[in-house]
Order: C-alpha cells, then sequence, then structure tokens
C-alpha cells in the first residue's frame, strides 16, 4: 500500500511510547520472539480454510450486496466451534456439511468475529461451510466501496475493494488474517455492459434470467485475504503482452489516453522486477485500476494482479498533472509492483512485520524508477521522506521499525513514516553495507524459499547472511528492533580524527543511550573508510592536520552527523564541490542539529550561504525547503522580515536561473524546482511573484487552456494562498465547474489555503455542505489546517460525527490528530488531551505524536529563533 504523502510528511501513526529509562550501558536488542508468543489477539488455529468459492451480488444503487459463499476448511482438532471474521455482515443461512442441525451463530461486532457453535465437537477433517449472507456498499475508501463521478451518462456510480489492513471481513466472512493463505474462486453478478475486474481473468461469463452476467474468475493463488479486489463499473482497458503476462490498465469509459503512461512504465518495470527477484511474476495479468476519488489513508493498493489506484496516483492528463506527480506516478507504480512479489507472493506472517512489505516496496520503488529514469535524481529526491521519518524518530512517540501489534485495529497506525521512510533507509543502508549484488542473490533466495508463504523479518536476515561475507543480522536488529537515531560525531585527535556515536534526541525522553553497531562511511581522507562505530567502541583514524573528513560519505546511514566546530567550518567550505547527496547531507543534518541545540544555528545559514551557487535542482529545492520550514516558524514574529531578506537572497540566483516559464527540453526537475521556488516566493510574499501569478491567472480565466500542468498549479497555488473574497469566489466557480475528479480536487483544496482568515472560515463550512466530493470534503479541513491548524482542529471537533462520517474509520484519529499538529501555541495540548480520552486506547500514539511535535516547534521558536535573529543582525546581507 502507499499511504498519503501528507501522512509520511506530516506525522502517521505511532503505537508505542519509545523512551526507555536511561541506562549506562545500554544493550544491543535481542532477536524477537515470533508474534504468536508474544501474544497478539488472532483468530483460533484450529480450523483452516482451504478455498472460498463466493458469488457477490451488488446493488450499487442501495449500497447493499448479497453474498453466497462455501469455504472448503480442515478442522484439525476437535472443536464445536468455528469462529472466522465478519464485519457488518447479516447471515441468512449458515450450514456445514455432514451436520444435519444449522449452528448457532454468535457475533461479536468489538472483534469483528462470528462463531457457528455445534451442539457436539467436530472430528477433524474436511468440512464445507456454506453461509448466505448480505452486506453494505460503503462511501468511503474501505472495504466494498462506491466512488461516483460525472461521466458521460450523467452521474455514474463504481465499485471497488479496499481491504488492507483487515476489512475483506466486511465482503466474505472469512479468516481475515495475513498468516492465513487461502484459494478465493470469485464470482460476480453485474448489470450487463459493466466490466468486472479481480486479481485474476475472467474464466467464464453467462447471462442471468434478468438479464445481468454473472463473471467468474480463475481461482487466485494461495493468497492472503487483503489482497483480494474485485470492481465493478463502466470501464475500458488498455492492455500489452509483456513476456507471459497480460500488463493491463482500466479506467473509467473515454479515458484510456490518461492510461499510456502507467501501461508504459508498467510494461518496462515487469521484466526489470522478474529479473531482479528471480521467479517470474507468477499471475497470468497484471492490473492498474483507476478510481475517481481520495482517501485519508492511502493512494493506491498492491492487491495482487488487480492494483488499484486513486486517479490521481495513476492517470496522466496534461492540463492537469504536474511533473512532480509524474514522477509519483512512476514511483507508485514501481511500489506496487515489487509488492506483487515482497508481500504479495510471500507475506509477513503478522502486522508486526508490516515494515518488512511497506520498507523494502519503498526502497525497491526507487531502485527500480532510478534504472528506468536516473535523470529524475530520485535517491536525493527519497532524501526528503527520510528527513521526516527522522525528525519523528528522535522525538517521544516513535516506535520501532518492527513493533509488536496487539490486534488488527491497532495494525492501521503502523502505516506511517517509520515504517515506510525508516525501513526504507535501512534497507538502503544495508544493501550499501553488503553490496548491491549480495544483497540481490539474498532477496532471490528468500523469496524462492518463502514463495506462497509467510514470514517473519528474520527470514530475509538469514537468507542475506547466508550469501554475504559481511553479517547484518546485528546491525539490522540494532535499527529495527529499537526506535532512535543514532549520532556519529567527528572531531579532531592529535594524529587523525576520531568518530563516537552517541544518540540524537529532540527531547529528554529521546537523549537516553542507545546501542547501535552504525556502518560508517567517512569520505575526504583518501579511500573511503569504512568503519562500523559502536557507543562502547569509537574509531579512530590517522589523517593529516587540515584533513575534512566527510561523515556519511554518500549518505547512506541512518544517523545525523556531527563535526567539531573547525571540522564543521571545513566541511561548509568543501561543500560547493561535495556530490548533490553528501551536499543534502550538510542542509539536512546542519538545520536538524542546530534546531536540537546540538549546534548553533548558523551553522545552517552558513550551510545556506554555501549552498547558493549549487546548481543541482534536487539540492536547490532541498534547500528552499528547509529556508521555508523555518520560516513557518516565525509566523508574524518581529524577525521575520529580516529572516525573509535573507532566505530571499538566497534564493535569488535560483529564481534568475529558473524564471516563470519553462525552457524547452529542460530536465524534469526544473519544472518541479520551478514550483517550489515560485510558491516560497510566494509563502515569502514576494510582490512581484505574487503579481505576476494574479497577471496570469486572469489569463487562464480569460482561456482555461492558456496554463496546464505544473505551470497551471503553480498559479492557483500562489493565487489562491493570497486570496481575496471575489477571487476565491471565482476559484469556487472553477470547482464547481470542473469535470475531472482530480482537477475538482484540487480545485477545492485550494479553496482552503487562503491566508484570510474569513475565507478559512468559509473553506471549513463549504466542508460541511455535501457540495464537494464525500472524499474530497474532508481535504478542505486538512487545507485550512496549513494555516489555522487551532481553527481546523476546534472546527472538526464541533462537527465530530460529521466529519468521522467523511473518513475511514482507521484514520479518523490520525486525521484529527494531523490538524492540530502544525499548532504554533500551547493552547492547543489540553485540547488534544481532551481529545485522547474519547479515542481508542491504540490510536491514542496519534496524539502523543502530534503534541510531541508542537512541543519541540515551540521549543525551537522559543530557543533558536533569537540565535537566527542575532546572527542575522551581525551578518547583514
Ligand atoms: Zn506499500
Amino acid at each position: 500500500m502507499k499511504i498519503r504523502p501528507a501522512a509520511l510528511a506530516v506525522l502517521g501513526a505511532v503505537l508505542l511510547v519509545a523512551g526507555a529509562p536511561a541506562q549506562a550501558a545500554p544493550a544491543h536488542p535481542k532477536t524477537p520472539k515470533p508474534a504468536a508468543a508474544a501474544g497478539h489477539v488472532a483468530l483460533p488455529k484450529d480450523v483452516a480454510p482451504e478455498r472460498y468459492e463466493i458469488t457477490i451480488r451488488p446493488n450499487a444503487g442501495a449500497l447493499t450486496f448479497a453474498g453466497q459463499e462455501k469455504v472448503a476448511l480442515v478442522v484439525k482438532a476437535p472443536t464445536d466451534r468455528i469462529v472466522l471474521n465478519a464485519a457488518d455482515l447479516v447471515f441468512q443461512r449458515v450450514a456445514l456439511s455432514g451436520q444435519a442441525a444449522a449452528p448457532k451463530v454468535v457475533l461479536d461486532a468489538t472483534q469483528q468475529t462470528a462463531a457457528f457453535v455445534f451442539p457436539t465437537k467436530l472430528a477433524p477433517g474436511r468440512y464445507t461451510l456454506s453461509i448466505d449472507y448480505t452486506g453494505k456498499i460503503y462511501q468511503q475508501a474501505s472495504g466494498f466501496f462506491a466512488l461516483d463521478y460525472a461521466g458521460d451518462r450523467g452521474k455514474q456510480r463504481a465499485l471497488f475493494t479496499q481491504f488492507e489492513n483487515s476489512d475483506a471481513r466486511r465482503l466474505i466472512p472469512s479468516w481475515d488474517e495475513p498468516g492465513v493463505k487461502a484459494v478465493y474462486g470469485l464470482t460476480v453478478e453485474a448489470p450487463a455492459g459493466q466490466m468486472a475486474v479481480s486479481n485474476m481473468p475472467v474464466a467464464a461469463t453467462r447471462t442471468l434470467a434478468d438479464g445481468d452476467q454473472s463473471v467468474r474468475f480463475a481461482d487466485t493463488p494461495k493468497m492472503s485475504s487483503y489482497l483480494l479486489f474485485l470492481s465493478v463499473g463502466d470501464f475500458e482497458r488498455v492492455h500489452r503482452m509483456v513476456g507471459k503476462t497480460d500488463v493491463g490498465v482500466v479506467v473509467r469509459r473515454g479515458r484510456t489516453a490518461q492510461a499510456q503512461f502507467a501501461l508504459d512504465a508498467a510494461a518496462e518495470l515487469l521484466p526489470f522486477y522478474n529479473d531482479y527477484f528471480g521467479t517470474p511474476y507468477p499471475l497470468p495479468k497484471l492490473d492498474f485500476i483507476a478510481g475517481p476519488g481520495r482517501s485519508q489513508f492511502f493512494s493506491a493498493m498492491e492487491n495482487w494482479g488487480a492494483i488499484y489506484y486513486f486517479d490521481y496516483a495513476l492517470l496522466v492528463d496534461p492540463k492537469i498533472t504536474t511533473e512532480a506527480d509524474k514522477q509519483n506516478i512512476y514511483v507508485d507504480i514501481a511500489h506496487e509492483m515489487a509488492h506483487q512479489w515482497f508481500g504479495d507472493l510471500v507475506t509477513m506472517a503478522w502486522w508486526d512485520d508490516l515494515w518488512l512489505n511497506e520498507g523494502f516496496a519503498s526502497w525497491m520503488e526507487n531502485k527500480a524508477t532510478d534504472r528506468f529514469h536516473p535523470e529524475w535524481k530520485i535517491w536525493l529526491q527519497t532524501k526528503a521522506g527520510e528527513q521526516g521519518a527522522m525528525r519523528v524518530d528522535a522525538r517521544v512517540g516513535s516506535h520501532p521499525v518492527i513493533t509488536p501489534i496487539h490486534d488488527v485495529f491497532a495494525a492501521a497506525n503502523a502505516f506511517d513514516g517509520i515504517t515506510y521512510q525508516k525501513g526504507h533507509a535501512v534497507i538502503h543502508m544495508l544493501e550499501s553495507y553488503v553490496g548491491e549484488d549480495v544483497f540481490r542473490a539474498g532477496v532471490r533466495n528468500y523469496i524462492a524459499h518463502h514463495a506462497y508463504g509467510n514470514t517473519v523479518t528474520d527470514d530475509l536476515w538469514r537468507e542475506i547472511d547466508a550469501v554475504s561475507p559481511k553479517k547484518i543480522t546485528g546491525i539490522a536488529h540494532d535499527f529495527t528492533l529499537q526506535a532512535g537515531v543514532p549520532l556519529i560525531s567527528a572531531a579532531r585527535t592529535a594524529a587523525g580524527v576520531r568518530l563516537t556515536q552517541g544518540r540524537f534526541g529532540a527531547d529528554a525522553a529521546s537523549k537516553a543511550p542507545r546501542a547501535w553497531r552504525t556502518p560508517v562511511v567517512v569520505g575526504g581522507l583518501g579511500e573511503p573508510w569504512r568503519t562500523v562505530v559502536r557507543a562502547d567502541r569509537p574509531a579512530t583514524r590517522a589523517a593529516g592536520a587540515d584533513a575534512a573528513p566527510l561523515l556519511n560519505d554518500g549518505q547512506a546511514g541512518y544517523f545525523r552527523s556531527r563535526y567539531s566546530p573547525e571540522l564543521e567550518a571545513r566541511a561548509i567550505a568543501a561543500l560547493p564541490g561535495l556530490r548533490p547527496e553528501d551536499q543534502l547531507g550538510l542542509i539536512y543534518d546542519s538545520r536538524a542539529l542546530g534546531e536540537a541545540g546540538y549546534a548553533p544555528m548558523s551553522d545552517f545559514l552558513a550551510v545556506a550561504k554555501a549552498t547558493e551557487g549549487v546548481q543541482e535542482p534536487v539540492v536547490v529545492r532541498a534547500l528552499i525547503q528547509q529556508l521555508a520550514g523555518i520560516d513557518d516558524l516565525y509566523e508574524g514574529r518581529p524577525g521575520q522580515g529580516a529572516y525573509r531578506a535573507f532566505a530571499r537572497a538566497r534564493l535569488a540566483p535560483a529564481f534568475a536561473r529558473v524564471g516563470w516559464d519553462a525552457r524547452p527540453g529542460e530536465p524534469d526537475n526544473a519544472a518541479v524546482l520551478r514550483r517550489t521556488l515560485l510558491t516560497t516566493l510566494g509563502q515569502f510574499d514576494d510582490p512581484a511573484v505574487v503579481a505576476e501569478a494574479r497577471r496570469r491567472f486572469a489569463g487562464l480565466l480569460a482561456a482555461p487552456d492558456s496554463l496546464k500542468g505544473t505551470a497551471r498549479q503553480t498559479v492557483l497555488q500562489i493565487v489562491a494562498s493570497h486570496a481575496d473574497a471575489a477571487t476565491w469566489d471565482q476559484l469556487h466557480a472553477l470547482a464547481q465547474q470542473a469535470t475531472d475528479p482530480t482537477d475538482k480536487s484540487r480545485l477545492y483544496r485550494y479553496l482552503a489555503i487562503a491566508h484570510d482568515p474569513a475565507l478559512a472560515d468559509r473553506a471549513l463550512a463549504l466542508a460541511l455542505t455535501g457540495e464537494p466530493r464525500p472524499t474530497d470534503a474532508p481535504d478542505l479541513i486538512s487545507g485550512v489546517s496549513g494555516n489555522y491548524p487551532e481553527k481546523a482542529f476546534d472546527f472538526a471537533l464541533a462537527h465530530r460525527a460529521a466529519v468521522e462520517a467523511m473518513i475511514e474509520p482507521t484514520s479518523r484519529t490520525s486525521f484529527f490528530a494531523r490538524l492540530a499538529s502544525g499548532a504554533h501555541s500551547a493552547a492547543v495540548l489540553p485540547k488534544l488531551d481532551a481529545f485522547a480520552a474519547t479515542v481508542p486506547a491504540s490510536t491514542k500514539g496519534e496524539i502523543t505524536k502530534a503534541k510531541s511535535a508542537i512541543g519541540y516547534r515551540l521549543e525551537v521558536i522559543a530557543q533558536r529563533l533569537p540565535e537566527v535573529d542575532r546572527w542575522l543582525a551581525a551578518h547583514p546581507g
């Protein structure tokens, strides 16, 4: 699954509070117990399904469906009951082969289980369980759900499913756990003329007495329930044979042109993955299905053979798709395709090891993308996401990458930046430690040995250690079984350089000592110096008196780098000549160390000055984002004017190069940089930039096709954030008139970003009118939270029932917590405490994390901004 970018960048979720008590000599984490031994809540293991035969008859208009199911199962030990998962289902008939009497049905709505209790014990053996039942079709993207859109035939409705982590139980009574694999034989009864799509190709179609069609799909391989997929709608499919696989993109009628980019991407990626994993893609077809809408939880889902995306994450329309969107689409396709092996063919045994799916796919998406689009510099771009994870990982509220999941309800909270981005960073570090070829050999063996089965993380480390001269299990445990960020410090000794390891923490609890074996590469001393640094074992090496060591050379390591003042000055002086990844390292580390008080803020300001001549768009963009992040802290405080003058001076050279208009043949990343540059100058209220955006907006109103893609989104964003009431009304009219779902979503979102508080109020009110589509409305509230976190949070709480109804149940707490998390005032903290008392226990960590983000921000504002002000006063210009 691909989680929403907002969830990654801002917060995501948390399960455990990380603050272990301080100890003098921290120990390395031990091998984890299997999840079952750790006592999670799961179904009894004495009955196991082998094959489900399911017929679903949706009534799309009524938002209900009827289901008939026959489960071939094995009773392994005598028992008087069969317990499985079911949620929001109503049973009409339940029967078991060989049993004359119907069982008693005991439903547990809280645990989402159904127990079928028999008068006498069932003997071990094979049985068939038959169930007739009915269920609901939802209007938020979980379970079986409907998305409405304006089609050629007026308002139309398409149906899709979304089951990860545990919502298959809303479509079929099932053993809805990743460790229980079975075969699924699915049939759907759908209106004639509509297309039905599932994991496997259609095996047979027949016409029913009422004129509808019955579509039976081929049996799936053995797989986990969360990977099942069904969709029905007025679709078209474009496809192409790639080797033995029929690769297709399924879109709503009339949109095949928008599917071409995705089809080309999938076709070029599939042979790469077949080779990398060493096991060819095992299903006869691989579809990518687009649905019109959004979710607060996810953007795409790796259902085996039938990958689901929301439109904006799959389709390319030159009018609205930006260069950055295109890159994201490609990366998301690469992500979900990697899951076809890593997750679908081989699956984690329980949600504790979710990271094994997501960290791996988040790493692999870049490896694959970089192969075909090196010009996007995707590895450089991933550093921004890793920084998001590192920020969270340095505060109270983080959690280990491998983290105990008590029950399926807690599992949803594990889809966060630690699981995805720290997971990705750790895999990247381990791969670069053992080498690319060795790592791939281990992965190939892992896939071959566990195909169609379930694993724990140590199964992967074991395969890599088996082929690698350098063993990784100990290092991997240190980085996956405990939270936190190592701090590697470099200082001169009499004859050389000495590296020591501590812990980088933004708050007191996150500074408690931890033991890591940290692989470190140091450049700048001739041949790269490769060593493993431990808290109790510093590393030293001879070096000349004027040596300028470069920590984390290549930036593959997951740690913060700190230099002694003397070495920091040398590193900054060397910055213009460094590789882009190492320039990024200095930018990110100097800001993080400055804000946390490990180094003066002036280091970052000096790095910003030294970056002025850098041309690499990804590095320039990262600098702009850091400068904008500090500007956000000022929020009208007296020093903001001087700070903005400094920041704008840093942006001036890039603006002179990049300007307003695309140059023929420029790299895609130049367009991505241009948008960040212009919208940041807009954020700084640059009068010339705002005026020019308004001039172009007037042109767009007169001739809607005069601005496309990135240029259009840039102008809309700047104009919307500086909108007056008249402009807001014009934007509102554009949103109402838009017919494309992605275009419409974005236009409504722009209504939410006005700085004018009265317009922010109008956007909030609009969210509840029913005018925006139900999946777009929450974005109006989260959009307002960008400028007015407390206002948005208060509004959502005041209309809690209405807002919760618009959000998937698993995302509710995180949605509210994210609204408040950008707050610049302590006043919101007691409100968060009050809110915490009302949410499910398994989601309270979301609020802990929001509070720690706010608390840290307040501290940086109070402690560090005065430092910035003093430095700027002493260094004019
Ligand atoms: Zn994923």
